[in-house]
């Protein structure tokens, strides 16, 4: 298949679908994690929970970058931009996200210079154009988006742009699903593995998980028909009693990866030693930080950083819904205090979030109608 239009091609997708039916055992039921919110937005988006028998539960799983970010990173970023006077860029997604003192956008009403821009390299732009101002870029995603900023590195350090520095806030998701395996309150059956991630580490990661951990794994793309494919793939070997690393996503995500994008992550980052995720606590080498040649261009080496620690709101279950543990309209804030107009977490921001993700569809289709958030 070659369009988009043929992943969504109705017949096929009900023909699939019974074939779910068909291969559900019955006397079963089956926890399937989605690890990326990319997947578990297109779940809502295209209704496939619908289309699931009922012993088929869907957990959305902690791949999220902007809602895995503790709020304690996010105060630090906008403190040291404000008290350095530096212009504060970061992607569109972040700007909502909650600190302790108001969101990014709220600290640009109070005066502070905040710019969204694309791509790092914009950042890197804004600060070869701003050579008497320093531009700090807030860096944040997996493993998809942390060889763009490498690049970016790699190009201040050859221009040698002394205005321009990177809060680092890159996660790696392999520690991620390791935590959530270990975890005691969790069991997951199996997982749908994350689509855009893939694309840069490839599927070998994933090997222990089968080999390890007994479960079967399918790499998704994000069409509703790749979602049911990889179901129905995840099914066949649950039923065999299998557990592999399969790619339902060959179009894009090759085996090993995208080795350029690699090297580029191994030339600027190293593996931090701890790195605190909201609501899973401290995971150790689960995020990446700048190599020695870089800390030029480091903005943790070049302003001092408060290195706050804030819990989330009391009666906020965020990290209860970023493992799983609980589904978004659980969370006892869910559509009433915290809503996509009025957000007190980052999981009802971020266009990867579940429970923006549930609200603007699910919620929105059980008849509670609230304006949707933008895409
Ligand atoms: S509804 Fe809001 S507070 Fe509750 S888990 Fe979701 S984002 Fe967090």
């Amino acid at each position: 298949m070659r369009y988009v239009d043929e992943f969504r091609d109705p017949e096929v997708i009900s023909r699939t679908a019974e074939e779910i039916r068909r291969l559900a055992d019955p006397a079963r039921h089956y926890r399937i994690m989605e690890v990326c919110g990319g997947h578990t937005h297109a779940i809502y988006r295209f209704g496939l929970k619908d289309l699931l028998p009922e012993n088929i539960e869907l957990i959305h799983g902690p791949g999220c970058p902007v809602c895995v970010l503790p709020m304690g990173r996010i105060d630090d970023g906008l403190a040291m931009a404000e008290k350095t006077e530096v212009i504060f860029a970061a992607f569109g997604d972040m700007m909502r996200v909650p600190g302790t003192q108001g969101s990014p956008f709220d600290y640009k009403a109070r005066g502070m210079d905040v710019r969204i821009v694309y791509s790092p390299a914009d950042a890197l732009k804004l600060a070869e154009q701003n050579p008497d101002r320093q531009v700090m870029f807030f860096a944040i995603g997996f493993e998809t988006t942390a060889p763009s900023t490498a690049l970016t590195l790699m190009r201040a350090k050859s221009l040698g742009v002394p205005n321009f520095s990177v809060f680092c806030n890159h996660v790696t998701i392999i520690p991620a699903i390791r935590a959530i395996l270990d975890s005691p309150d969790m069991r997951i059956d199996a997982f749908i593995g994350p689509g855009h991630v893939s694309t840069v580490i490839g599927c070998r990661p994933y090997e222990w998980i089968a080999r390890d951990q007994g479960r079967p794994i399918v790499v998704s793309g994000f069409e509703p028909l790749d979602l049911l494919q990889s179901i129905v793939m995840l099914l066949r070997q649950l039923q065999a009693g299998e557990a592999r690393v399969e790619n339902q996503y060959k179009r894009v995500v090759p085996w090993d990866g995208n080795r350029a994008a690699l090297r580029a992550i191994a030339e600027v980052f190293e593996l931090r030693p701890f790195f605190e995720w909201r609501g899973m606590g401290f995971i150790s080498q689960s995020a990446l930080r700048l190599r020695y040649p870089y800390a030029e261009w480091d903005a943790e080496a070049r302003f001092s950083v408060p290195g706050v620690r804030v819990t989330d709101p009391k009666a906020a279950q965020c990290g209860e819904v970023l493992k799983g543990v609980l589904k978004p309209a659980q969370c006892k804030l869910f559509g009433a205090e915290c809503t996509p107009e009025h957000p007190i977490g980052a999981l009802m921001v971020s266009s990867e979030g579940s429970c923006a993700a549930y609200h603007n569809y699910e919620h929105r289709k059980l008849g509670d109608l609230q304006l949707p958030i933008s895409d």
